[in-house]
């Protein structure tokens, strides 16, 4: 019997003390990484100037938990177990017999999930010494995460932030460096990468593929500097479990037997990967479970991409993974989801939609904002943008079930708060914003450029 409880909340002491690790458990051993230049499968040590061993060994670990280290669950007890809703108000404004719960990431102090595993990035980088990361930021989720998570274990962060969105989305800059953080605007004149951009183009807005570039070199030109990654590897998918081992948890004290139907957005999968993994495993072991990732129609990646191995950056500088793409030189409309627009996903993820364990679904901006404020106006939640999808996503299936009858229990993963995220909800209720159609000619473009990697 379900209990009528709205928050399902755990108590400190029954936080999860291990992650799952899904790799054992996968119906079919994942493709190797490739070597960008040699071609051939990469071992450990060519990911020893970028990442930290701890980091690399769990990359390619067949150990189905890990334990998480103490002082990284410290940190997560500033906002974890963080709280899973029963959307009632949802629910009834909806008229569905379904039973709609959320998994709320949106409390950890910048907002999202991305914290569950900077924090953890930062403590094993710490642990071997090193003094400094480098990354990578779009819109400034990760940036402003790993800012967070490095504050804490006292370790330098240095963040290449893409010109446009440094410029025109100030907010998550501010966090950046308010948590200690250096910031700058990508392509910069510190990186053989950035100054090349420059000398062709000094008003270059930037782009993640040259930020991407910028932030490998710094970490590989300089020995007290490693990089990191904010979503598609194995290991950042790993530190996410956390959220699906709570829900899990919380499912069971709100009376229900587990999910019928888990709804999460995609962007490079970690959120997702997060909350569905540890049901993934039910679902190998017979349980019937609905597992839906939705992507936006301008960046279709699991929807309409090739599976197949392709760079992870625009200059072709990362390791090649076999996953499904759009190619890496596709560039996504700009829709307002800036987290969900990488034309990649991570491999394991890739790997379940293959053999069909997970269900992908395109959805349009438009209808994403139209759950948004749906959701907002019942639960009172405002969402980020990449969430709506997921809102979006779950709606479409409790109003199926107002159609059958169908009391279903439905699962959506919350990844974040659309808190900074006010200009585009502005724009959407003062009707500026549009949909984009599926970019169809430019990803056949984009997908001739694609290396060719014999597999066996
Ligand atoms: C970054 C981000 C995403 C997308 O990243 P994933 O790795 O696919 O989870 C989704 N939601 C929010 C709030 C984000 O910040």
């Amino acid at each position: 019997m379900a209990s009528d409880e709205t928050k399902i909340l755990l108590r400190e002491s029954e936080m999860p003390q291990r992650w799952y690790n899904i790799n054992p458990d996968l119906p079919a051993p994942l493709a190797p990484p490739i070597h960008p230049a040699t071609g051939k499968p990469l071992g450990p040590d060519d990911l020893a100037p970028l990442f930290p061993m701890a980091l690399i060994q769990q990359e390619m670990s067949m150990e189905p938990w890990v334990e998480i280290p103490d002082p990284v669950r410290d940190i997560y007890r500033l906002w974890r177990p963080s709280p899973m809703f029963r959307a009632h108000r949802l629910e009834k404004a909806l008229g569905t017999p379904a039973r709609i719960y959320y998994k709320s990431e949106a409390f950890s102090p910048p907002g999202s999930h991305k914290p569950n595993t900077a924090v953890a990035q930062a403590y094993y980088n710490k642990q071997e010494g090193v003094t400094r990361i480098a990354t990578e930021t779009g819109a400034g989720q990760w940036g402003s995460a790993l800012a967070f998570g490095c504050n804490v274990f006292d370790l330098e962060c240095t963040v290449y932030m893409v010109k446009v969105s440094y410029e025109q989305k100030p907010y998550r800059r501010v966090l950046i460096q308010t948590w200690g953080a250096e910031v700058y605007p990508s392509p910069t004149d510190r990186t053989n990468a950035g100054r090349t951009i420059l000398a062709q183009d000094p008003d270059s807005p930037g782009s993640l593929g040259i930020a991407i570039s910028e932030a490998v070199e710094d970490a590989a030109t300089h020995d007290d500097t490693k990089y990191s990654l904010g979503s598609v590897l194995n290991h950042v998918l790993l530190h996410q479990t956390i959220v699906g081992l709570e829900a899990k948890e919380q499912l069971k004290l709100a009376g229900e037997d587990g999910p019928d139907v888990i709804v999460g957005c995609v962007g490079g999968g970690s959120n997702f990967a997060g909350l569905c993994f540890p049901f993934v495993k039910d679902k190998l072991d017979g349980k019937d479970i609905d597992i839906i990732a939705v992507e936006p129609e301008s960046c279709p990646t699991l929807t309409r991409g090739e599976y197949r191995y392709d760079f992870g950056d625009t200059a072709k500088l990362t390791p090649l993974l076999k996953m499904y793409t759009l190619g890496h030189t596709f560039i996504p409309e700009p829709i307002h989801a800036g987290g969900l627009r990488y034309h990649g996903d991570a491999p394991q993820l890739c790997l379940l939609v293959s053999q069909k364990l997970i269900e992908a679904r395109a959805v349009h901006q438009l209808g994403t904002f139209e759950a948004a404020i749906q959701f907002a106006k019942a639960e009172g939640h405002i969402p980020a943008p990449e969430t709506a999808h997921a809102i979006r996503g779950a709606i479409d299936e409790a109003l199926k079930c107002k159609e059958t009858g169908e009391e279903k229990c439905i699962l959506i993963g919350y990844s974040g708060h659309g808190h900074f995220d006010m200009a585009a909800y502005d724009r959407y209720l003062a009707g500026e914003l549009r949909d984009y159609e599926y970019p169809k000619e430019k990803i056949e473009e984009a997908l001739k450029d694609l290396p060719v990697i014999e597999e066996g």
